[in-house]
């Protein structure tokens, strides 16, 4: 964040949800995107296809960005990389390093998409200014006022998926990612100050690789959080909103710590 509209460590966590819909954008919500400034830091957490839109609709500019935070590497949680890139690379120059953190092969596989969508373009011209670092499961890194840690979410088979942590200003943010049921993740989530957590179904008996809501109302009472968000929503449960007893995140939702 620039010198001029950063905050000091005594002022609130501001968080934005820039995206809570699914892959599929159900209901016209963007993809997974959630923007937490603190400390006079910006960090990204998750960076969906409709990134640059979401961010320029609320009038949050790309260069502001300190930490980019990914989950996995599915592309609704970081399909926006390339065009983030771009903007780098024409708009909105770089003036300082931006961290990406996240999980093993998140470089080579951001490169590949760039150059897949992108050919010709000359990406050495920021490639000084992106720094990539690659964590896994139990591994902290501390960038900047920031610090990163994660889990392995039962998500992915291959690739490895990660539930984040987030420490700023004296403040914790917990997000599931994509995931399966995490036992793991209710000693993970433990003194959150926020605990995003993705309830893409509404019937249990959907896909074991993400979660649903059954799930999360028979364990909430276990997350010991201040406050808990459900987001990267799906259809089924965009069609029983109303029944719901947890709150739900929406696209543009902003949120005080
Ligand atoms: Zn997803
Ligand atoms: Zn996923």
């Amino acid at each position: 964040m620039n010198s001029s509209n950063a905050s000091s460590g005594s002022k609130p966590m501001n968080v934005t949800v820039l995206g809570s819909g699914d892959a599929f954008a159900t209901g016209g919500r963007s993809q997974s995107g959630y923007l937490v400034s603190a400390a006079g830091t910006c960090v990204l957490m998750d960076a969906g296809p409709d990134l640059l839109g979401s961010m320029k609709r609320k009038k949050l500019a790309p260069a502001d960005l300190d930490v980019i935070a990914i989950s996995h590497l599915h592309g609704d949680h970081y399909g926006g990389i390339p065009f983030l890139m771009l903007e780098y690379l024409y708009e909105s120059r770089p003036d300082r390093t931006i961290h990406f953190v996240g999980p093993r092969n998140l470089e080579s596989r951001c490169w590949r998409m760039m150059k897949l969508a992108y050919p010709r373009f000359n990406v050495g011209v920021i490639r000084p200014w992106l720094h990539f670092i690659e964590i896994e499961p139990h591994q902290e890194v501390r960038v900047g006022q920031a610090r990163v840690s994660a889990i392995r979410s039962p998500h992915t088979e291959t690739d490895i998926s990660l539930s984040l942590k987030l420490r700023i200003a004296g403040r914790t943010i917990v997000y599931s990612g994509d995931s399966g049921w995490n036992e793991e993740l209710v000693s993970f989530a433990e003194g959150a100050d926020l605990f995003i957590c993705e309830c893409t179904y509404y019937e249990s008996s959907q896909l074991t690789f993400h979660m649903n809501y059954p799930q999360l109302a028979a364990n909430r009472s276990r997350f010991k959080v201040k406050r808990m968000l459900l987001s990267h929503l799906g259809r089924e449960v965009l069609a029983h909103k109303r029944d719901l007893k947890m709150k739900l995140a929406f696209d543009g939702l902003k949120i005080k710590l």
